[in-house]
């Protein structure tokens, strides 16, 4: 006799169906952005950038720094929150793609904006360049907005800063007119986009030093990881040092450090970094693709099975498939890298149950990947009882940047 014990637990978790229908943001193309000369950008710190005063807010073993700028909060110096937002803050933000709630992000991708009457002929031209290069280098659209419902108004200011996501209702990206700091909407439009800076990510300390004597007290909450905060958030890709959303190796702001011809960020190895193109790099487009152009992932389940009489011994080996709709009819090799979360449960006769989160990363290129396996091991005495130290495993895929678990 062969007790199925686990296939019985693989069936109890993580069961999901397709879901009938998601919006699908069209392909869009590569579009120039333009080569930026002299020593990487440095318009997230524009040159009237006024301090604000820095704030502590602490939530449970979160501790989040902002600061207050008039009617507004701002965080890692240009990331606009609301009074709203600040009092809502919680666990739920991450480094490049902040959004882990899909619910801020733009339906369909699509951004309504409307423009501030002080913005300035110069003004136009840049939100015009900026929302260009948006439009054809990733699937999201900007159509004029009529001031109801959602909306982005850029506006001309002496600061730069958005709001990371949808935030509802009308939300603003300020902007210092001045042409040539394109890059600088660029930058604030991945903002409101969903995108965090790069520097903010779990692993940035792999990549990056920050130089700490450097930093002007009470500036130091603009370097912190979002781990730092106490927060929980997803990496998608691997650390990108073009990334728009990567502040620069020099800042140039006293506001914010002591000496403004050297390094605050830099390499591991040591070395700064000096992008030189105005746009979006290869991983702010992986990140934008992984927040508006979900990949679909179906379990599949193989298995081995060594059982006898008395004995149960299975291996379970979970791989995914890879699909390009929510119904998952259509097969898709990944087009890009991803990672793949999973749980595996365990229980030990007696009483004794855990397991553990892990992830795999996947590289693109293929159809179907290898995830992980769940082994189960138990003898059953006389009386069809399991004996102590039986153990049934099982396995299954949780939800994840950058792809929507479609069930198996
Ligand atoms: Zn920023």
């Amino acid at each position: 006799m062969k007790p199925k014990i686990s296939l019985l637990m693989i069936l109890a978790i993580c069961w999901f169906g397709c879901k009938e229908k998601e919006s699908a943001v069209p392909e869009k193309k590569e579009a120039p952005g333009r080569e930026i000369s002299g020593k990487g950008n440095n318009f997230y710190f524009p040159k009237d950038y006024v301090p604000g005063e820095v704030i502590k807010i602490t939530k449970g073993k979160s501790v989040l720094y902002v600061e207050k700028a008039g009617d507004h909060y701002r965080l890692e110096g240009d990331i606009m929150l609301t009074q709203e937002q600040v009092n809502a803050f919680r666990s739920d933000t991450s480094a490049r793609a902040v959004i882990g709630d899909a619910a801020k992000l733009w339906p369909g991708g699509v951004v309504p904006f409307t423009v501030n009457s002080n913005v300035t002929g110069t003004g136009m031209n840049m939100i015009n360049w900026a929302i260009q290069h948006w439009e054809a280098t990733t699937g999201i659209d900007f159509v004029p907005g009529t001031g109801q419902g959602d909306y982005v108004e850029f506006e001309g200011s002496t600061e730069n800063s958005s709001a990371v996501g949808r935030s509802g209702g009308k939300q603003t990206i300020r902007f210092t007119q001045t042409s040539g700091l394109e890059c600088a909407l660029i930058h604030e439009i991945g903002h409101a986009v969903g995108l965090f800076h790069e520097q903010s990510r779990a692993d940035r300390n792999n990549f990056i030093a920050i130089n700490w004597d450097n930093i002007r007290p009470g500036m130091e909450h603009n370097f912190q990881t979002y781990v730092d905060r106490g927060m929980n958030g997803f990496d998608i890709g691997t650390f990108d040092f073009n990334s728009i959303m990567l502040y620069p190796s020099v800042i140039t702001d006293p506001n914010f450090v002591f000496d403004v011809t050297i390094p605050t960020i830099e390499r591991v190895d040591g070395n700064p970094y000096w992008p030189n193109f105005c746009g979006l790099s290869a991983g702010d487009l992986e990140s934008v693709d992984a927040l508006y152009r979900p990949v679909f992932l179906k379990a599949i389940y193989s298995y081995e099975d060594y059982s006898s009489d008395w004995e149960q011994y299975n291996i379970s080996h979970l791989s995914v498939k890879v699909y390009a709709d929510a119904a998952c009819t259509v097969e898709i090799n990944l087009p890009r890298r991803l990672q793949v979360k999973y749980r595996l449960s365990q229980s030990i006769h007696p009483g004794q149950s855990g397991g553990y989160d892990g992830s795999v990363t996947i590289e693109p290129g293929q159809n179907q990947y290898y995830i992980a396996s769940a082994t189960t091991h138990c003898r059953y005495d006389g009386s069809m009882n399991p004996v102590p130290g039986c153990t049934w495993s099982s396995v299954g895929i949780l939800a994840g940047p950058g792809y929507t678990y479609a069930g198996w």
